[in-house]
């Protein structure tokens, strides 16, 4: 509306100064009546058409924006997988497909969390059913109301608390409340104190250190009772999955700016089309050997988050079945 009034003026202004200085003195007043006449029509043609495509763009908006609204609303109320129509128009195709992407991203974490409450109550069930068993087995006498028989019961019991402990932590990680102490320390300590604590476990195979540097301290900097417990994971993980005869090998490397410790063991290797998912919560390239050897699945999901919230890094390796495994926790080198 304003360009029209701005355009009227502009043009009545300019064609009066050449109706003035062009037309004898006689014919001005009909000329310019004339001109006035054809503007005040191209005026008004202008007024409708504007408003027209206003009102047309308008209504384009808003349905677009209702479109957006209603959508937003059926998501509130659990319905995930809504999507919004892509409109042609540059501006509100970005809107509706950053909203789109919006709805896709809920729906995935929907699923995750769905998939974890599944997880958690199979991962349940497992010690519960042991438990019930060894209490039906002693109601019903056919289980001898013995100490042996209550200390298989306490492993079932260590192994629900232990779950949850993980369970616990691992939500704290993922949402980032665990807190860090960070200090510089020689990752050769840490090393040898976790395999102190590990080596009663692995009396009969057997377990070695080897150090970037014996006489210089691999400094880094990080919380050492988190590398600590990253380490016993690994460790853990590699006595577990290494059958009687097999190795283990713990080493300290270093580049200019990251200090690696690498896990290597010569157990049951892992398969290439489970590598890229160990890492997930719950996942167990053998269900039932992993299980049966009491571990939660959620391990490595948990070593990884600690790793990154250090700034460092956790990889898997393994040339397939059979063939051990390496793990590799990277940490940034201090000093
Ligand atoms: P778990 O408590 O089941 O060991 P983790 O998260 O620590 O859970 O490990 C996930 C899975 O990765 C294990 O179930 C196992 O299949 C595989 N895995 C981990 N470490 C090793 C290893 N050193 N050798 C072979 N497989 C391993």
């Amino acid at each position: 509306m304003l360009v029209v009034i701005v355009g009227v003026v502009t043009l009545s202004f300019t064609a009066n100064l050449l109706i003035e200085q062009t037309i004898p003195t006689a014919q001005v007043t009909p000329v310019r009546t004339t001109v006035i006449q054809a503007l005040a029509v191209a005026a008004l043609a202008a007024t409708i058409a504007g408003l027209t495509t206003s009102l047309l763009l308008v209504q384009i908006i808003l349905r677009s924006l209702r479109n957006i609204a209603g959508s937003s609303q059926r998501i509130a109320a659990g319905r995930y997988d809504e999507r919004v129509e892509v409109p042609a128009s540059d501006e509100l195709r970005a809107v509706a497909e950053s909203f789109n992407q919006m709805a896709e991203a809920l729906e995935q974490i929907e699923q995750r969390r769905i998939t974890m409450i599944g997880n958690v109550a199979h991962e349940l069930r497992t010690p519960l059913a042991g438990i019930e068993g060894y209490l039906e087995g002693l109601i019903d006498g056919v289980l001898p109301n013995t100490a042996d028989t209550f200390l298989d019961m306490k492993q079932e019991v260590r192994r629900l608390r232990r779950l949850v402990d993980d369970l616990q932590t691992l939500s704290r990680v993922e949402a980032g409340q665990i807190s860090l102490h960070f200090t510089t320390f020689d990752i050769n300590d840490v090393i040898r104190r976790v395999v102190a604590q590990i080596q009663p476990q692995v009396l009969d195979g057997c377990l070695q250190m080897q150090f970037a540097s014996h006489e210089h301290p691999l400094l880094v900097h990080a919380d050492p009772d988190r590398v600590a417990q990253i380490l016993l994971n690994l460790l853990g993980n590699a006595v577990r999955y290494t059958p009687e005869g097999g190795c283990i090998t713990i080493r300290s490397v270093h580049t200019n700016d990251e200090v690696q410790v690498i896990v290597e063991d010569t157990g049951i290797g892992i398969a290439a089309e489970h590598l890229p998912f160990i890492f997930e919560r719950f996942y167990r390239a053998d269900p039932s050997r992993a299980r049966t050897s009491g571990g939660s699945g959620i391990g490595l999901t948990i070593s990884r988050h600690l790793a990154w919230a250090m700034g460092g890094d956790i990889r898997a390796a393994s040339a397939g079945p059979g063939k051990g495994s390496t793990f590799t926790l990277s940490l940034p080198r201090a000093g």
